[in-house]
């Protein structure tokens, strides 16, 4: 699978997703990446 995008963010923790929010309502094209597939609640 071929993803084009003009920003790739890798990690979605605190940082990660508050710069991809930033970015994509600059009306930049945002991906964030995240490894982590399930949510742990500690
Ligand atoms: C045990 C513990 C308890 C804490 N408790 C608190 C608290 O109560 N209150 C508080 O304010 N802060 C707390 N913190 C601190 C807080 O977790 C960090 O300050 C904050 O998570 C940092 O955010 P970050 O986005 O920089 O990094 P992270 O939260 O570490 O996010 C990085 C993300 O990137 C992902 N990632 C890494 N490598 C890749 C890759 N190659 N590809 C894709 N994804 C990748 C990781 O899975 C992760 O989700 C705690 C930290 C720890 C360790």
């Amino acid at each position: 699978m071929v993803i084009t995008t003009q920003c790739c963010i890798a990690g979605g923790g605190p940082a990660g997703l508050m710069l991809g929010y930033l970015l994509a309502r600059s009306g930049i094209e945002v991906i964030v990446l995240e490894r982590v597939t399930s949510v742990k609640l500690v």
